[in-house]
């Protein structure tokens, strides 16, 4: 298949191509067309054009184009699934399982809209907040959930008005594009639109003037590129960024109910998720249990190509990362103990073991820094206080666990992470209607929920004198 950009409504091939590698094999298996800065200004002065009349229709309006998108999408949804599976690497169902979320998404937001909001009525003062659209949206996504991620962003920025230039991760375009081609034939010229770019493009999108929203999702390094950026324009942006969550567990857990949870949670997407468990802090009378159970489902994983039946875990995306995580577990072999995993495949594509580590002192760099991969450090602690110190004890704040049989004090424990979001007793689940997003360095701004859609919008107050 012949990929395409979607510039100005028109399928166009780019200025020149990037190759596309499978993870599983570590060879291209497609070409995908790459914009140059010249086309990035045909989409941005394209989406410029569109937005008037996109802005111009009510909710309502929009809507029926996101519930045609949503049809059409999952019209296709086994060819996204296999297409994620070998731009991506992720087992086939959980690839299907992204593609059945990303329909998800588009339908929820499809129904969602802004209504002003009376902040007073009196006899004499009528003030009321109204919400418009911004203009050109930047979605810029990274590579670990290309399709889910890049339609949090699309959907919400759509419905509330704006327009869109969808900039997937150079690594993973693929589906943007297919996505890209679906839209040509239902939306308005300009009203969405794809780039590819080799990590180019990012900075000029979140520098230019015709841009107006910046959404970002990706690294806390390139966060901070795009805040710096969006400086000169003082551009509106959304940063979800990077994470090093920790699973605290109480005293009170059972180990046979809490260790598959915490295994599914650092090694699902090969452990390539902002929000997975990054750091275990278990009572040190558990560690042994805890660790020999974890180590057990370590062994019991089957790791290979996601397109291959009965695959648990897939590769690493990219061999950039593959590299860097090859450097964290030989760090971690020389300062704790491996008790799972810690050996480099020797067939082709970039696979990890699922690697469990514990004995790990607090400056490791596996558990300072994000990892993104199957590979968990399980530390010890004696005094709940000092677990819930040195979980905090980091420039991250994406997420965290609590996992307890006392859920009352599971709820306690977790009012004391500074973290934009804590499950107890569950990870991972993001309804669409609740507001997500970072503390400190994991990120400004907020995604879903009402609050995300208002990121997409600016405030504007009416306040009219009525005597
Ligand atoms: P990355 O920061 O390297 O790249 C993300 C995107 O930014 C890519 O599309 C890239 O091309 C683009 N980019 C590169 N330079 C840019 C610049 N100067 N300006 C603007 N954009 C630029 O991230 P990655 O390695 O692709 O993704 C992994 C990271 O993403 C992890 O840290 C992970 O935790 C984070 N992440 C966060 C969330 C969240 O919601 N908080 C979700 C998923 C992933």
């Amino acid at each position: 298949m012949k990929y395409k950009l979607l510039i100005d409504g028109a399928l166009v091939d780019g200025a020149s191509a990037i190759e596309v590698v499978n993870p599983a094999t570590g060879r291209p298996f497609a070409a995908a067309p790459r914009a140059d800065e010249a086309q990035a200004e045909l989409a941005i002065a394209a989406a410029r054009r569109a937005f008037p009349a996109w802005a111009a229709r009510d909710c309502a309006g929009r809507r029926g184009y996101l519930e045609q998108l949503a049809t059409a999408i999952e019209a296709r949804a086994e060819d996204f699934a296999r297409l994620l599976t070998q731009e991506q690497g992720k087992p086939l169902e959980q690839a299907r399982q992204e593609v059945m979320g990303t329909v998800a998404a588009l339908g929820y937001y499809a129904e969602q809209k802004l209504a002003p909001r009376t902040l007073r009525e009196t006899a004499e003062d009528r003030i009321v907040e109204q919400r418009y659209p911004l203009g050109v949206v930047a979605a810029i996504t990274p590579w670990n959930y290309p399709l889910l991620l890049m339609m949090l962003k699309v959907a919400p920025a759509l419905i509330t008005g704006n327009t869109v230039i969808a900039k997937p991760a150079p690594t993973t375009p693929l589906s943007t594009l297919l996505l890209g081609e679906i839209a040509a034939a239902i939306l308005p010229a300009g009203v969405f639109q794809t780039l590819v770019d080799r990590n180019d493009l990012g900075a000029m999108l979140s520098a230019h003037p015709g841009v107006a929203h910046v959404s970002f999702t990706g690294s806390t390094p390139t966060g901070r590129k795009v805040l710096a950026s969006a400086s000169d324009t003082l551009k509106r942006f959304t940063l979800e960024l990077g994470g090093n969550d920790a699973a605290i567990i109480l005293d009170d857990a059972d180990v046979a109910k809490v260790a598959p949870a915490i295994f599914a949670g650092a090694t699902t997407n090969s452990g390539q998720i902002c929000l997975a468990v990054k750091r275990v802090y278990a009572p040190r009378a558990m560690m042994d249990a805890l660790c020999e159970e974890l180590a057990r489902l370590a062994a019991e994983a089957v790791v290979g190509d996601g397109l291959k039946q009965g695959t648990t875990i897939g590769p690493i995306q990219n061999r950039a990362q593959f590299e860097k995580v090859l450097t964290l577990i030989e760090d971690a072999r020389a300062r704790g103990t491996i008790v799972a995993g810690g050996e480099p495949s020797s067939r082709d594509g970039y696979f990890i073991a699922p690697t469990i580590v514990r004995d790990l002192p607090d400056d490791a760099r596996l558990v300072r820094e994000e990892q993104f991969a199957p590979v968990l450090p399980v530390l010890a602690y004696d005094d709940l206080d000092d677990a819930i110190a040195r979980a905090n004890d980091s420039d991250f704040g994406l997420g965290g666990t609590v996992w307890t049989s006392d859920v009352e004090r599971g709820i306690a424990v977790a009012a004391r992470i500074e973290s934009g979001t804590v499950w107890v007793n569950k990870h991972l689940d993001l309804p669409f209607d609740v507001p997500f997003g970072g503390a400190k360095q994991s990120g400004i701004g907020r995604q879903q929920g009402i609050e995300g859609m208002e990121d997409f919008t600016q405030t504007r107050i009416v306040n009219a004198a009525l005597g």
